[in-house]
Formats: C-alpha cells, sequence, structure tokens
C-alpha cells in the first residue's frame, strides 16, 4: 500500500535528460516525484548582463571540485530547474548515423553504440519538433535520414553571416543553418511582435529573461507540473539511494532539503543529475551488495568521462561587426575527414557575439598576451567561432568521490591533432575568402582552449550497452544490477561524436519514456 512518500516514479534532476521524461511521463496519471537541488533560475535584468553573466558567474553553481592532483577548480555547472539548459547555447543537432558506430581516430578507436541511427531517428524527430528545432533539411551533407521535415524554419542569417556562408559556399564548402531550439518567429529577419524570443545577442551562455530559449524547464517540466499528478521538490539534494537487502531494488531515495534528511521510494527510480553528479550519486550509495558503487560490478561508473575537445576562436576584422544574433551557421565539411587528412576533425559553428565584458572577464590571461588592445574595439570587431572534436572515452578519464564527499574528476586530454587541425582550416579558409585584407594587421585569432572546469558537455560516466561486464546500463538505461534503477541524463552515451550532446540526451529520454511507459501499462504522450 502506497505511503504518502511513495510514488510510481521518481526523476532526480530536471535538465535535458530527466525534464524531457517528465514532459514524457506527465500524462500517464502515474504518481511522479521531481527532485532537483536547485530552484528556478531567478528572472532579472541580469539575466543579459555579460558581465554578471561570465565575468560573477552569477549563475553558476557555488561549488568546487579537485582534479586528480587535488587542485580545487570552480566548475562550469549550473542548478536550476530545467538544469544546464537553461544557459546552453540551444545548438541541437543529431548524431551523424556513422557516429552509432566504430570510428578509428589517431588516438584509438570511438566505440560502436548498442543501438543505431535508425533507433534514435523517430525520436530525434520528436525531440526536434518538442523543443522547436528550427532547422533545413538536406543542407548538410553529413546529416543522416530524417523521416520528417524540421517544423521551423532556419533561423536567418543576418547580413555578416550571410557574407560569410556565401563566401565559403564560392570556395566550394557546405555551411548551413545551424539547428536551434528557440521559440523564435520571424518575419524580414527580425523577430515578429508575437514572438517570444527577440533575436537579443544573450542567446549562447546567457539564461534568457523573456523565456524565449527552448530549455528544458519551460518546453518540458513547467508543462508537466500542469498535470496535477506531478509533483516538483526544489532545493532538494540527493544525497545517496538505498537498496533492499538483495542490493536489485532501489527502496530509498535520502534527500537533503531544508537542512533537513527526507526520505522517498518509487517503483522505478531515474537518475538524471547530469553525468558528473549521477556517477558521484552511485558511487556515493555503494552498500554491502555495491561494494564499488551502486549498480558498478562492471567497475565503469565514472569512468569513459568525455566533454569534447572544443575551442572558442576570435576572429578580428578592421570592419565592425554589427551582428547582433550570431550563432546561425555551422559547417562539417571536416567532420570525417579532410583532404590531408584520413581521421575526424569536427565541426565548426559560429559562436553567440564576444562582449567586450566578457573579454575584460579574461582581461589577465589575454592583458598579458597583447595589453594595448581595446577590448571594447575586440569584441565590436570579432566574428566568432566554436570549435568542437570528439574525445574518445578513456577509463582512466574519470570521476570518484573522495573520503570528504568531494567530486574529483581526473582528466588527460586525448585526440587533440584532429582539433588543432580543424582550427588550421578555419585560419586558412577565413584567410582564403580575403578576411587577411579586413583583419587586423597581425592578422589575429585568438583560439581559447576549454579547461578543465568546462564541464558543459560532460558525457559518458555510466556508459549503457549489451554486455555487464563492460557497461553499467541495458539499452533501456535500466541499471543491469537492479530492477527499478534507471539513468537517462548524458551518462549513458557511449562515445561523444563531434555534435553537442543535449538532442541525443532529449531524444533518448523519449525513448527510455515509451519503455517506462510500456513497463507501467500506462499510455503517455506519443
Ligand atoms: C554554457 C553552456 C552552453 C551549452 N550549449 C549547448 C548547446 O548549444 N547545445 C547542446 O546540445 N548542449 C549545450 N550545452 C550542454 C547541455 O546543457 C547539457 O548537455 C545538458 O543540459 C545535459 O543534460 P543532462 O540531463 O545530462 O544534465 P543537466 O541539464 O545538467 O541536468 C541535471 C540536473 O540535475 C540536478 N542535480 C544534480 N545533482 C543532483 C542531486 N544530487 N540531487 C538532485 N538534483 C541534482 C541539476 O541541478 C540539474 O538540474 C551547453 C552547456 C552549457 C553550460
Ligand atoms: S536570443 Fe531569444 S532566446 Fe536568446 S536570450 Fe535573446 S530573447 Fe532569449
Amino acid at each position: 500500500m502506497p505511503t504518502d512518500n511513495h510514488y510510481d516514479v521518481i526523476i532526480i534532476g530536471t535538465g535535458a535528460g530527466g525534464g524531457t521524461l517528465a514532459y514524457h511521463l506527465a500524462p500517464s496519471g502515474k504518481r511522479i516525484l521531481l527532485l532537483e537541488r536547485g530552484g528556478y533560475l531567478p528572472r532579472e535584468k541580469d539575466n543579459w548582463d555579460a558581465r554578471a553573466v561570465f565575468v560573477e558567474s552569477k549563475y553558476r553553481a557555488n561549488e568546487t571540485w579537485l582534479d586528480k592532483d587535488g587542485n580545487a577548480f570552480h566548475p562550469g555547472i549550473q542548478y536550476y530547474v530545467g538544469g544546464n539548459t537553461k544557459v546552453y547555447g540551444a545548438a541541437l543537432l543529431r548524431f551523424r548515423e556513422r557516429d552509432f558506430g566504430e570510428i578509428g581516430h589517431p588516438d584509438g578507436v570511438s566505440p560502436a553504440w548498442p543501438l543505431s541511427y535508425a533507433d534514435f531517428e523517430p525520436y530525434y524527430t520528436k525531440a526536434e519538433r518538442l523543443y522547436h528545432v528550427h532547422g533545413q533539411r538536406g543542407a548538410d551533407p553529413t546529416e543522416g535520414f530524417a523521416s520528417a521535415p524540421y517544423s521551423y524554419p532556419p533561423v536567418s542569417h543576418e547580413a555578416r553571416i550571410q557574407e560569410l556562408c556565401d563566401d565559403f559556399r564560392r570556395l566550394g564548402y557546405h555551411p548551413f543553418p545551424l539547428p536551434l531550439g528557440i521559440l523564435l518567429d520571424e518575419e524580414g529577419g527580425k523577430a515578429r511582435h508575437d514572438s517570444a524570443c527577440v533575436r537579443c545577442p544573450a542567446f549562447d551562455g546567457f539564461p534568457c529573461l523573456v523565456n524565449g530559449k527552448a530549455d528544458a524547464q519551460v518546453i518540458c517540466v513547467d508543462p508537466a507540473l500542469e498535470h496535477s499528478n506531478v509533483e516538483l521538490l526544489t532545493g532538494a539534494y540527493v544525497e545517496r539511494l538505498e537498496t533492499s537487502p538483495s542490493g536489485r531494488v532501489v527502496t530509498k531515495v535520502i534527500v537533503k532539503r531544508n537542512a533537513a534528511v527526507e526520505e522517498y521510494s518509487a517503483d522505478i527510480v531515474v537518475v538524471a543529475c547530469g553525468a558528473i553528479n549521477s556517477a558521484a550519486l552511485l558511487l556515493r550509495s555503494a552498500n554491502e551488495k555495491h561494494p564499488g558503487g551502486l549498480a558498478n560490478r562492471s567497475d565503469v561508473v565514472g569512468r569513459h568521462y568525455m566533454r569534447h575537445n572544443c575551442s572558442a576562436f576570435m576572429a578580428i576584422s578592421k570592419e565592425p561587426n554589427p551582428t547582433v544574433f550570431q550563432k546561425t551557421l555551422a559547417l562539417n565539411d571536416f567532420y570525417f575527414r579532410s583532404g590531408d587528412w584520413e581521421y575526424p576533425l569536427g565541426e565548426i559553428q559560429m559562436l553567440g557575439k564576444t562582449d567586450g565584458e566578457m573579454l575584460k572577464g579574461e582581461a589577465p590571461g589575454w592583458a598579458i598576451w597583447k595589453p594595448e588592445f581595446a577590448l571594447d574595439f575586440m569584441a565590436e570587431h570579432s566574428i566568432d567561432f566554436w570549435l568542437q572534436s570528439e574525445d574518445l572515452p578513456h577509463p582512466d578519464n574519470r570521476v570518484t568521490v573522495d573520503p570528504d564527499g568531494h567530486i574529483v574528476l581526473s582528466i588527460r586530454e586525448n585526440n587533440l591533432e584532429g582539433h588543432k587541425r580543424l582550427k588550421a582550416k578555419l585560419e586558412a579558409m577565413l584567410t582564403a575568402i580575403g578576411l587577411h585584407d579586413v583583419l587586423m594587421p597581425r592578422s589575429l585569432y585568438l583560439g581559447k582552449n576549454i579547461p578543465i572546469g568546462g564541464t558543459a558537455h560532460q558525457a559518458g560516466t555510466i556508459r549503457f550497452g549489451r554486455d555487464p561486464n563492460t557497461s553499467a546500463l541495458d539499452v533501456n538505461c535500466k541499471a543491469h544490477q537492479l530492477d527499478n534503477l534507471y539513468v537517462v541524463d548524458a551518462s549513458f552515451f557511449v562515445s561523444i561524436a563531434a555534435v553537442n550532446p543535449s538532442l541525443t540526451i532529449m531524444a533518448n529520454a523519449l525513448r527510455v519514456g515509451d519503455h517506462l511507459l510500456e513497463r507501467l501499462g500506462a499510455t503517455g504522450r506519443r
């Protein structure tokens, strides 16, 4: 007989994975509890203030983790209803078909997933529709088949980016409109009077003051909560999971809330805390039956951490770049190989427009490098790119929890050669389109690699698979060792490809959601 604290389903974490799952299960009528350690991200002017967001890190979690040598660092992570999607750039791309298979890289192999692109395709289509992805099929030669067109047209380029696009095309490349999850209705390149998004410069890395970004809170959690069978507890930090004496069933979810300890239970418990926190939660939940951490007989929990090899790249031209909404273009011509390199290099995307305040936030480093540059001037003249390449799932790149409960993140970067070559390709392209004629006299390209605190694309720490010796989750993302424990955030990734992770997390949550509806004998959203 259920008690008040017993639910059909508990979902821990409300980001891309947990939020999407909640939305999918909500119409089932099943009693669902969402546990979220954060609160709602405050809606205030600072949402769009570059100094508050990038210099003061106002919305970042106020905690430090340790690297493998015991040095503390401040991770780029946010704890809110909606998770990291509250600040994400909403570039929502599918993995390429080949990304689901084994791909050779100079530093090793990107392993095959236990499922194929065809298994994910229907869910990609649903996730794109749900998250209002604006895009154009057929423009990117590397994209896989799609069972439906995008439901929303691509976000239009402003004049400078259209010029860049035309120049790249003239050189024989295949730039395409970056698929974006955004509540934008345009007319003549401007936001329509009734559009939620106003096409402002604060897209990438900022929260949206007017709820114009298709994030997990706006798109999934808020609509899920309209169902009376769904409850949300904020400020609810899940400390550990306890199991039955056999170790087969999660029987208690131990929560710290308002300085008190509370206990909840559910027929099905879903962990969706993000790849690092989910692994930490399972490791913290070690018990007699699970001495190395919950669901960790394979010893993979916490291992194979991936985060992409990324860099932000700024080309400074003599002419100003007045673009407001810059993140509309991407290019995959070097995704699998280049003419002079047989291995994958990665993806090139535009980045949100650099702001003088953002550069000032990085001033010590920049100033040493070139003190006489006026940072505002640089920002006004910059064209900004995001370069993203695949890193490989090495077992020693891992999350552990030290005896004091601190998260320890050990990484050794790998597979960097492709990324280096991708940068060189972009430099060559910019030079080839004549940008050097308008570049600052010293042909200034500023590339900035992402340090250990760059946890934005964290994935892979509780991988799924068919073999319980090499994976912690089965193909439905249920723990091999437990009957009622699932994981639906980025932890399940086997490899990370070179596209942004969220659409695959969302699509997977819908896929696992269908499995759970079947298991619960319920109908949900289809
Ligand atoms: C600045 C930035 C830009 C990004 N841009 C893009 C982009 O353009 N495209 C893209 O695809 N991805 C982007 N990402 C990455 C994207 O945000 C993540 O991949 C995605 O949000 C991960 O989803 P998740 O469900 O795994 O985890 P999250 O979205 O991180 O959700 C995890 C949730 O669990 C909660 N939680 C954690 N621990 C506990 C606990 N112990 N108890 C209770 N609750 C807990 C957290 O508060 C959070 O709400 C970006 C990320 C950042 C930071
Ligand atoms: S561009 Fe649109 S979605 Fe992004 S912050 Fe501005 S209004 Fe919000």
